[in-house]
């Protein structure tokens, strides 16, 4: 006779899967702020709850302990399809779906059937009868499955398919460097449904042992590899992809060699071709506007690209669809964990509008700094003559003395005055009138030096700044201004119209140091030249 074993061999591995369960756990509690996470975190403590339950079942050797604990089992396995759902979705990128009301629907069928558990030995529907099988290495537990079960077996396998349709697609749109380890994620989830079905079908053997507990212990490892390699963010693939396929900026992925390797959906319009011409195929060869050639884009060569290398950003213009764009292009390498070179990334943003609206701000300034300059010099400037004003005089004369006393040098000041202008235009009219007057002006600007300012003080009179003057110069170029004067004449209407000036000089070495003072002095000079009889120069 054979001496059954203490426990069930496969009691250990079961608390195994526990254990790893908790590890799994353990590490989704602390990344908790991710999306789901806490749905990732129940599906760990209900799987853990099923593996160590029914542990503590196959430890158990009397029938109606492992009654009990079967029925315990059943808290954690029936929790595991609907949370592994909810899980499901939002790795997909569904987690909006996620809601109270889809909570409570999926809540729904676990409550019921857990009552309907606990109350079997009422009605039978979950298991019809069990038996007690003895006389093998151990003793274990066999139950004939009520209807109950059934429905459940079909309402989780319902979600079952639901699941594994939404994580195929996942796959197929996660983009390609995701593709590689999302399989190997789906597979961890799918690998305690595969043993559960071996199990239900009865295909194990005429023993009812269960080996999903291990499937979900071995998917936790996977998953705490993938947690641990990867970060649990980049599970979040979908998520990612959705915000890359809504940037406006096109996104691509080169490998090693330099080919395409992953494009967003801005990029695919860029290249306007599907995605099947551009995944796989050389840089150059869909967006040759980017390779035009080293000397445009510096060194793009991946091969020359070392760990360390910053990202590169330049701007160039290409012609698309007949019009030119302007491109930034920002370029940064890919680097695995180990900080080896797998590939780079590129980021092209149209800038054609930023360059245009720019350059229409520098023509704008442009425009603007004319404009105030030419607003600068009306405000100084006669209209009439073009000579400065009187307000201009005004505001230079002050400025001009106090430099004069301070650099110690002279000042001469002339006022010049028409004479019988009133003449002029009595005999020739308004407009010959101001035909001399601008002729005067024309005579005065040149007659003078640059520092000189020529200014219509009023009327027909003017006056003429002259800094760094002797008093004996000042006099002796007024005198050469009013002999020019003389000698020329206007032709106006065919006549030719000569005319005489007076001009009065005052000077800072004569007494009178304020500006109203050597005005007030070349004013009363004038009035000496007027009285003296016109056409001559009268100094203080
Ligand atoms: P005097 O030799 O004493 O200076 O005699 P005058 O005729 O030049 O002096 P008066 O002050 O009597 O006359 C100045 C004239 O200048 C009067 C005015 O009609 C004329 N005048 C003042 N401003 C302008 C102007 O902008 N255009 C023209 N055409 N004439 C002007
Ligand atoms: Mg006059
Ligand atoms: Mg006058």
């Amino acid at each position: 006779m054979q001496v059954p074993v203490k426990f069930h061999p496969m009691a250990l591995p079961m608390m195994g899967s526990a254990l790893a369960t908790s590890v799994a756990a353990l590490l989704t509690w602390r990344r908790l702020k991710t999306p789901g996470a806490w749905a990732l975190l129940l599906l760990f403590l209900a799987g853990g709850l099923w593996a160590s339950c029914y542990g503590a079942m196959l430890m158990t050797r009397s029938m109606a302990g492992q009654i009990l604990w079967l029925k315990l089992v059943f808290l954690g396995a029936l929790a595991v399809p609907p949370l592994s759902l909810v899980v499901v979705l939002y790795f997909t990128g569904h987690g909006q779906l996620v809601n109270r009301r889809t909570l409570s629907l999926l809540s729904l069928w676990p409550l019921v059937s857990f009552f309907l558990l606990l109350t079997n030995h009422l009605h039978g529907l979950f298991f019809s009868s069990f038996g007690w099988v003895t006389g093998g290495a151990y003793d274990y537990l066999t139950f004939v499955r009520g209807p109950w079960f059934w429905a459940t077996f079909v309402y989780s396998f319902a979600l079952f398919a639901a699941m594994a349709f939404l994580l195929l697609n996942g796959i197929l749109e996660a983009p390609i460097i995701f593709r590689n380890r999302n399989i190997f994620i789906t597979a961890a989830l799918f690998l305690p449904w595969l043993l559960n079905l071996v199990v239900v079908l009865g295909l194990s053997g005429p023993e009812p042992l269960d080996l999903t507990p291990i499937g979900i212990g071995l998917a936790s490892l996977i998953y705490t590899w993938a947690l641990l390699s990867y970060s649990l963010l980049d599970l979040n693939t979908v998520a990612r992809r959705e915000l890359t396929e809504h940037m406006k900026d096109a996104l691509l992925v080169l490998d090693w060699q330099g080919n395409i390797a992953d494009v967003n959906l801005a990029a695919l319009e860029l290249a306007n071709l599907p995605a099947g011409k551009v995944v796989g195929h050389p840089l150059a060869e869909v967006f040759g506007f980017l390779v035009p050639g080293a000397s445009a884009l510096g060194s793009w060569d991946l091969e020359e690209e070392t760990g360390n290398s910053p990202e590169k950003v330049l701007e160039l213009s290409a012609t698309l669809g007949g019009q030119e764009h302007w491109f930034e292009v920002r370029r940064f390498p890919l680097l695995d964990r180990r900080k080896l070179l797998v590939g780079a990334g590129i980021i092209v943003r149209n800038i054609t509008e930023r360059r245009a609206a720019q350059e229409a701000a520098r023509q704008y300034a442009r425009q603007l700094e004319h404009l105030q300059a030419l607003l600068r010099e009306q405000t100084i400037r006669d209209p009439l003559t073009g000579a400065f004003n009187r307000r201009y005089l005004v505001e230079t004369l002050g400025r001009e003395m106090a430099n004069a006393h301070r650099h110690k040098y002279g000042l001469g000041l002339l006022m010049i005055d028409i004479d019988h202008f009133k003449q002029v235009n009595d005999t020739h009219g308004h407009l010959a009138g101001d035909q001399v007057l601008r002729a005067l002006t024309a005579l005065l600007q040149k007659g003078t030096r640059a520092g000189d300012a020529v200014c219509r003080f009023g009327g027909e009179e003017f006056v003429v700044l002259m800094p760094q003057i002797s008093l004996a110069n000042a006099l002796k170029r007024a005198e050469v201004l009013r002999a020019t004067v003389q000698d020329s004449s206007e032709v106006v209407s065919g006549v030719a119209l000569a005319f005489t000036v007076s001009i009065g000089v005052a000077h800072t070495e004569a007494p009178g140091v304020t500006a109203d003072e050597i005005l007030a002095a070349a004013d009363s000079a004038l009035f000496q030249a007027k009285a003296k009889g016109r056409n001559r120069v009268v100094g203080p």
